[in-house]
């Protein structure tokens, strides 16, 4: 089987097979850009090695030196020649990984094709200065020798020439490998395939993709591809352009340059470089193709483009383009910009927008009364749009999951990656807003300042002066992504409101989805704020969070303790006035959407008392002595509070619980009619398991609502169903179906019930899980398909055999997952709902996994 191929032999084989680098290499080939000719080994080849045990199979070989044949002939260069072919050798995988894996420059230098180049270029200094490089290049990431070891050698011994050097350099391979440098350049080449091939397993690239959530079973491609020369002149370069601003969206290219460098000069952020307007004037007809190139890739495409480039004596050629990571706020601008420009389609913008990184964007701003007069401490470049506050950490080995931290680094390289994951901002002193830091912050949609070269970080490593002030690891600052100004202490966060920008694109999204996007809220506040982001009714409303609220608190304590149905009565009256008030106001404020009201389910261990101070108050409240309450408390106390006394239970053996809130909600409602508001009342009862059950307590309120309705000579319509959170009642969905006028899926407890695991113990051993490789992802995070799934599907089918027509909706923390929420469409369900910051990001969700589910 072909494993290898030039770029002309596979326009059409994709980037599973030749790798992203790869295969748009290969496309810009074919129409027409001026690329360096290459060849691709494929990661068909990459699997292949991986199965042989991490071997080049002798066939593999083979097909390599016959493809660089291939090569020497289009190219009319030879391997070792007097007219010698140099090639760079570059990881690609599938996905864009930016940095994660290695790249080697200059392969095919040995001492007789650095003369024969000399002769040719007639420029001795610039071919050993590719020769050194190569060396170091190969000896760091083939044999990972230390590149310090190399510079030393060099400072000491470059007055000797350059010909010294190189012999140190190879002396130095030889004694730390036991082996000689390899002078064939055939060699050279396979043994940096390999290298490339085994960088796809370095432990960065696979903390990139558990971020991510990369397959790693992918493999890499490798692009072999014909050197070109930014530093053969000054009329030569190398740059990285985006063709809009990455951070803000903003329609303009968006670029760095160094003339006289070589590429990874820039993108690996050790020199900070020019900005790419500057080019204009040094190279005016360089700098017109290159925009000519930007737009005509980004239409191509339909999409911002991150392009990388060489100029070689005054000639440019193009070495990489892929779609460019970007921050979530210009995600989203530049999705309404190019839609609005006619260059792609809604749909294509909706699927432009990052669900993970999305949330970002709703972290705020600085409040405007606290940042007023406060003198930044200095400024670098705006990496990554966003704020930040957060205790300043030296090292990413420091940085700590669950704290605020804000990493300051001189540059940022691939290693940090856990760190910057965990960090919530991101400073460096060094590096363009191109460098790789800047690219994997904004993909992680994290804020990040680069550049900030009025920083000092000493050499302690544990403070850093930044214009005469010092300030120690562990202080508190606050950084500005949108300008990159820096400040002392805490500026106090603002919310965001919604931008236009995302205000366009959840209406498009609206246009384009099949699931209504309900909300979970428990109070008024929620549910303004869940409007805002555009929710289509309330999924949940958790009555017993209604009472989390100091005063009321007492008034449920007192319910829960009391020991007759006389006390008990008592304590509902008193609550029947307090929900009432609350469901008038969220009535009001959902102004007729629908609103599901979950009757009470309130685990004891959260309710009842837990101090002695509390105890105290309570027995003022109630007028009991406090041994009274502590044996109250003690007979209360269950061994298994999550599979014991709770929801629909409570009501079969104290049914006035219900029958006060079916009152309290049926009341309220019919006076927000009287007043003119809308109202769309659905009620569901908790944790049922069984018809019988259902039965009782179904009918228990329907005869508290008909009083209700003779007292009041009024009427309104309700719906009343169940939820489902037991293994059980999804068995018998149908029966459950007869006399249910919806389902509602409780995910969080389905996935407690179904795997028999407690979530709140669970977050003590999943890690471990985890890192052992038996779990990928979090079953409360992620809806587990195979499992719980296998039960959803089936209630859900049991359900419609029955009510064809019944609505049946997701609430829990799932309904917030857009993985989770793919797979509810794909059920063909009416709703998810989640918690009010999520609704847009499932509003987005449900979109895509709509157009994803149309186009197959
Ligand atoms: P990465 O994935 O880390 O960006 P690349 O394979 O893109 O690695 O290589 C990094 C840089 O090396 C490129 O941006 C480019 O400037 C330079 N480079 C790679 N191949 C060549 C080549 N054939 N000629 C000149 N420069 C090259
Ligand atoms: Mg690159
Ligand atoms: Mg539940």
């Amino acid at each position: 089987m072909k494993n290898i191929y030039l770029f002309k032999e596979s326009y059409n084989l994709g980037k599973m097979i030749l790798g992203g680098k790869g295969a748009n290499l290969v496309e810009m080939k074919r129409i027409g850009l001026p690329i360096p000719n290459g060849l691709i080994v494929s990661t068909l080849a990459c699997n292949e090695y991986f199965k042989n045990q991490n071997n080049l199979s002798l066939t593999l070989k083979d097909e390599i030196k016959g493809s660089l044949i291939k090569l020497e002939k289009e190219t009319g260069k030879q391997f070792g020649g007097s007219n010698p072919l140099l090639v760079s050798v570059r990881s690609g995988a599938p996905v864009s990984m930016p940095g994660m894996m290695d790249t080697i420059l200059n392969l095919g230098l040995n001492d007789k094709t650095a003369k024969a180049l000399i002769v040719k270029m007639n420029d001795e200094k610039f071919v050993y200065e590719i020769y050194i490089r190569f060396i170091e290049m190969f000896s760091e990431i083939v044999k990972g020798l230390d590149k310090e070891k190399f510079h030393e050698i060099k400072e000491e011994n470059l007055k000797y020439g350059a010909t010294k050097v190189i012999e140190l350099y190879k002396d130095l391979y030889e004694k730390e490998t036991n082996e000689k440098f390899p002078e064939n350049p055939e060699e050279q080449v396979v043994m940096a395939i390999e290298s490339i091939f085994n960088s796809w397993n370095n432990e960065r690239a696979e903390i990139y993709r558990e971020i991510h959530n990369i397959d790693s079973k992918m493999g890499t491609g490798v692009v072999i591809q014909e050197m070109v020369f930014g530093n053969l002149n000054n009329l030569s370069g190398t740059g990285v352009a985006f063709t809009r601003n990455p951070s803000t969206g903003e329609n303009i290219i968006f670029g760095e340059y160094l003339l006289e460098a070589q590429g990874e000069d820039i993108v690996a952020g050790t020199r900070t470089p020019e900005n790419i307007a500057h080019l204009q004037a040094q190279l005016p007809n360089v700098y017109d193709e290159f925009v000519r190139i930007a737009k005509l890739l980004e239409n191509h495409y339909g999409d911002m483009q991150d392009i990388e480039f060489t100029i070689e004596n005054g000639k440019l050629y193009i070495l990489q383009t892929r779609n460019g990571k970007r921050s979530p706020n210009a995600a989203v601008k530049i999705a309404v910009d190019m839609v609005e420009e006619g260059v792609i389609n809604k749909e294509k913008g909706i699927m432009m927008i990052d669900t993970e990184t999305l949330p970002q964007l709703f972290n705020g701003t600085f409040e405007e009364g606290d940042i007023a007069g406060k003198k930044s401490l200095g400024k670098g470049l705006p990496g990554s749009a966003g704020v930040a506050v957060g205790k300043v950490i030296l090292s990413s080995e420091r940085v700590k999951e669950g704290e605020s931290v804000i990493l300051v680094r001189t540059e940022t390289s691939p290693e940090d990656i856990k760190g910057m994951s965990l960090a919530k901002g991101i400073v460096t002193v060094k590096g363009g807003a191109t460098s790789h830091g800047a690219v994997v912050a904004r993909g992680m949609g994290k804020c990040c300042i680069t550049g900030c070269e009025d920083i000092k970080i000493d050499k302690s490593n544990q403070f850093f002066m930044i214009n005469g002030v010092k300030v120690l690891e562990g202080d508190i600052i606050s950084i500005d992504g949108y300008n990159g100004d820096i400040y002392l202490g805490e500026i106090k966060l603002r919310r965001d409101e919604m931008n236009g920008d995302l205000e366009k694109v959840l209406e498009w999204c609206k246009e384009n989805k099949d699931l209504e996007i309900r909300m979970n809220a428990d109070t008024p506040t929620d549910v303004l704020v869940g409007i805002k982001f555009g929710a289509e009714g309330i999924g949940l409303c958790r009555t017993e969070h209604m009472f989390f609220e100091e005063e009321k608190i007492w008034n449920v304590r007192e319910m829960i303790i009391a020991e007759n149905k006389e006390e008990r009565d008592l304590a509902l009256e008193k609550l029947l006035i307090l929900q009432k008030k609350d469901f008038k106001e969220m009535f009001v404020n959902m102004a007729g959407l629908p609103m599901n009201i979950r009757l009470l389910d309130p685990p004891f261990h959260e309710f009842l008392p837990k101090t002695e101070k509390d105890v105290n108050i309570l027995s003022k409240y109630i007028n009991k002595s406090t041994e009274h309450i502590e044996t109250r408390i003690k007979e209360l106390k269950e061994e298994n509070p999550m599979l014991g006394h709770r929801g629909c239970r409570l009501a079969v053996t104290f049914p006035e619980i219900y029958e006060m809130q079916a009152r309290a909600i049926i009341e309220s409602a019919m006076e927000s009619k009287d007043e003119g508001v809308n109202v769309d009342l659905e009620m569901m009862i908790p944790f049922v398991g069984g018809i019988s059950e259902f039965k009782y307590i179904k009918e228990r309120i329907e005869s508290t609502i008909k009083k209700t309705f003779e007292e009041k000579k009024e009427k309104i319509d309700y719906k009343l169903g169940t939820m489902m959170e037991l293994p059980r009642a999804c068995l018998i969905a149908n029966e459950i179906a007869e006399e249910s006028a919806f389902f509602s899926f409780g995910t969080n407890d389905l996935t407690q019930t179904t795997y028999g695991l407690s979530r709140d113990d669970s977050v003590k051993f999943l890690g471990e899980y985890k890192n052992k490789k038996i779990i990928s992802r979090d079953p409360f995070q992620s809806i587990d398909t195979r499992g719980v799934g296998k039960l959803i599907s089936l209630a859900n089918d049991l359900g419609k055999s029955v009510k064809p027509e019944m609505k049946i909706g997701v609430c829990g923390e799932h309904g917030g997952d857009p993985k989770s929420i793919e797979y509810f469409n794909s059920l063909g369900m009416s709703y998810v709902s989640c918690s009010p910051y999520r609704v847009p990001i499932a509003i987005v969700a449900a979109a895509q996994s709509k157009i994803l589910k149309l186009r197959g």
